[in-house]
């Protein structure tokens, strides 16, 4: 097998853009730590045999977070030839605390300083020869983004690893190399030669997994205890911090010789954030840039697909003649009947064929493909968001909200991945290191309005707030405030309580998006989409015109036109639309469409597509408004009620599935999803009945109705804002031993 590099550094460096680069691959670069939780592998681009690995984001190779220990149980059990260990060069300080660990594994690493580009429009300058000189390896200067410096910095890490030049390490203070000097000697001295150092610090500072790895004797440890007691009362402090410290004051020492910081007061992102992160400012810009982003994607409606497909597809179809499905049993002959050539050479088909390709078909599945033109605005505006910078802003100001009811910014970020698809946003959920805040955050996340969830929000939009984007925008605050009051109500209960943990990012420079990375980013959410159009879409659409063609009503029978409720799917509906007639959507088309949304939420336009007397048609703004009327009544409370529960209930099934694989407990994956229905529900019961209040019409029961509903908001408001019983159970501090 030929060179393993591993590129190690901290989250937001640089790594995955170097990868791409290096490998000629796509992986998602992403503007906040998480993105990158897999390491990933691929094959150096003029390169025989040299295979690069890309490790998840850290700031140290202590084993709290998910991302350390994959990241170092690659380094230090699969022992990669060489370290690529890349440096932020605008946060040079903070970046070298990493490679001073990493030059004690006993790797061979090489430095790359990457973000030149910002760092030299900044006039900063680093003298490389001097940091290679105390740091005791090659460092090179690159920009990932402009391509700068990389294939000299890869080819230095593949000689280096060739070489097997190990980098020497520096110097603790005098009692702490005493101490791991002996450590070295009573603990690790059968290890191999290079990696005892390494070991020695760890045992030092009494790391938990290289303990249970070495699995020392007892006697053993309590010798070695004795040396880090001596020294940790020499320096008055506990082991780690000691270690921490030291490496700090080292840097400092380093990059005092070679780091040469221009005073040229703020730079053109320190300007730009005073006002877009500024305290009273920060949360009305996010909300103008989501209203301008839902503007110009649900604004634009985009009907040309549904027309195109209705053309190509049937265009020639001239007549259709009565069928015989249903009216018979089949024969071959009959079967092979299905479709006959004209004359003319326009297709005759069965009319129940022709009725399940127009009305089934391209009823459900068009009028879901009609919203892929503004699905992918909406991809490629979020992606811009993130690729610029804008959107690691977002969650540094959502930590300070977070933060006032118990959670941090790292939940913000599953939730912004769910803007494109809740999978992978309640995945990301991995990263979060406590229990409590990283079941919050599944139980949460789900509530964000996905890209799936778009078409309906654009579907009541058009129907019945002519096109409105506000109300798209409040789709998306709905899912905030849902994910708000979710924390509030539940940090106040036993298994949540308990403060965040802290959140450190590093907030990457502005830079004009790179064409690259949002065409991916854009392409990985879009495609997924239509993806699922041509599958579960198509399969649920022919399920549902089959039910809704056959009817129990006068003996099991084919029915042609069924609008009026006779058909199988109607009765189903109708069985459980009573459930929703307090949300004020009490049709069997709308409980359809809700149950369906299940396996998709897409399906639940495609079910309106399906079941519309309109048939397959164009989606334009006066068809969607006949929708309105049609399965709302034109009742526009009604519609954004549906939309609501729609977007705050159960999600889809694969989401479930993501739910249940990262709970990893049936009650727990149960209680989510029951939550989120109920939160739904009295969500919905609440605008509903309330807006009824408004809504210049009477009826008897409204006052009961609405009393109920001020009754239920009393009690959220009560849990929201009574005194925390579980505020004072973190101040018991853990300690190690
Ligand atoms: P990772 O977390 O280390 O994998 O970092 P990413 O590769 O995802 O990059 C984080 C952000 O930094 C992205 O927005 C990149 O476009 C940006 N970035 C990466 N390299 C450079 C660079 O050399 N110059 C500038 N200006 N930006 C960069
Ligand atoms: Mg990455």
């Amino acid at each position: 097998m030929g060179v393993r590099i591993a590129l190690a550094g901290n989250p937001n460096c640089g790594k995955t853009t170097l990868f791409n680069v290096l490998t000629g691959s796509n992986q998602r670069v992403g503007n906040w730590p998480g993105v990158t939780v897999e390491k990933k592998e691929g094959r150096l681009k003029n390169s025989q045999d040299a295979v690069i690995v890309d490790l998840p984001g850290i700031y140290s190779l202590s084993p709290y977070t998910l991302e350390e220990v994959v990241a170092r149980n690659y380094l230090i059990g699969e022992r990669p030839d060489v370290i690529l260990n890349i440096v932020d060069g605008t946060n040079l300080e903070r970046n070298l605390y990493l490679t001073t660990q990493l030059i004690e594994i006993g790797i061979p690493v090489v430095i790359a300083i990457n973000m030149m580009d910002i760092v030299r429009k900044n006039g900063d300058k680093i003298d490389i020869r001097q940091l290679s000189a105390d740091i005791g390896c090659d460092i090179f200067e690159i920009s990932a983004l402009k391509g700068d410096g990389i294939w000299e910095a890869a080819e230095a890490a593949v000689k280096a690893a060739e070489g097997k030049k190990s980098a020497h390490s520096y110097y603790f203070s005098g009692c702490v190399e005493h101490a791991i000097a002996h450590i070295e000697e009573a603990a690790v001295h059968d290890l191999p030669e290079e990696q005892q150092r390494w070991y020695a610090i760890k045992i030092f500072e009494r790391d938990s997994k290289v303990l249970e790895e070495l699995d020392l004797p007892e006697e053993k440890l309590r010798h070695i205890e004795k040396d880090i007691v001596a020294a940790e009362g020499e320096l008055d402090d506990d082991a780690e911090s000691i270690i921490t410290n030291e490496r700090y004051v080292y840097i400092t020492g380093i990059t005092k010789k070679s780091y040469k910081r221009k005073n040229n007061g703020l730079t053109v992102t320190d300007k730009i954030d005073r006002i877009v992160t500024n305290r009273w400012l920060a949360l009305p810009i996010f909300a103008a840039v989501m209203f301008l982003v839902y503007f110009l994607s649900i604004g634009s409606v985009g009907s040309f697909t549904v027309t195109f497909m209705n053309d190509a597809l049937f265009g020639s179809f001239a007549e259709t003649y009565p069928g015989t499905f249903m009216e018979g049993w089949y024969s071959i002959p009959e079967l092979l009947d299905l479709a006959l050539l004209n004359e003319d050479g326009s297709l005759r088909v069965a009319d129940w064929l022709y009725s399940l390709i127009q009305d089934g078909i391209v009823g459900g599945v068009g009028a879901v493909l009609g919203f892929v033109p503004q699905m992918f605005v909406l991809f490629l505006l979020l992606s811009l968001l993130e690729d610029c910078g804008y959107m690691a802003r977002v969650a540094f100001i959502m930590d300070k909200i977070f933060r006032k009811f118990g959670l941090s910014g790292k939940s913000f970020i599953p939730m912004l991945i769910a803007t494109g698809c809740g999978v992978p946003g309640i995945m990301a959920s991995r990263t979060i290191e406590q229990d409590r805040d990283r079941k919050m955050t599944v139980i949460t996340t789900g509530f964000m309005p996905c890209g799936a969830k778009m078409p309906i929000v654009s579907l009541i939009a058009g129907a019945l707030f002519g096109g409105s984007a506000l109300v798209a925008t409040s789709a998306y605050f709905i899912g905030v405030a849902a994910v708000i009051v979710t924390g509030i109500i539940l940090k106040k209960t036993k298994p949540f309580a308990g403060d965040p943990a802290p959140f450190v990012m590093e907030l990457p420079a502005y830079h004009a998006p790179v064409a690259g990375n949002i065409f991916r980013a854009t392409w990985e959410r879009g495609w997924s989409f239509i993806k699922r159009a041509g599958t579960v879409i198509f399969a649920a659409s022919v399920i549902i015109w089959v039910l809704n063609s056959l009817s129990f009503e006068g003996g099991f029978h084919y029915i042609t036109e069924d609008f009026g409720g006779a058909s199988i799917l109607a009765m189903i509906g109708g069985a459980i639309s009573w459930l929703f007639i307090p949300l004020g959507f009490g049709t069997w088309q709308a409980a359809v469409a809700t149950i369906l949304g299940l396996m998709a939420k897409e399906e639940v336009v495609g079910v309106f597509g399906a079941l519309s007397t309109l048939g397959g048609g164009e989606l334009t703004l006066s068809t969607m408004e006949l929708y309105g009327i049609e399965f709302f009544g034109g009742n526009a409370l009604a519609g954004f009620s549906f939309m609501m529960f729609n977007l705050l209930c159960a999600p889809c099934f694969s989401a479930m599935g993501a739910i249940k694989r990262e709970m990893n407990n049936g009650k727990w994956t149960a209680f989510a999803i029951g939550y989120m229905c109920v939160f739904a529900y009295i969500a919905s019961f609440c605008v509903y009945q309330i807006g009824s209040l408004f809504d210049g019409v009477f009826y008897w029961y409204e006052p009961i109705t609405s009393a109920i509903a001020f009754l239920i908001m009393g009690v959220v408001a009560y849990l929201m804002f009574r005194k925390n019983p579980y505020s004072e159970n973190e101040l018991t501090v853990k300690t190690s031993k």
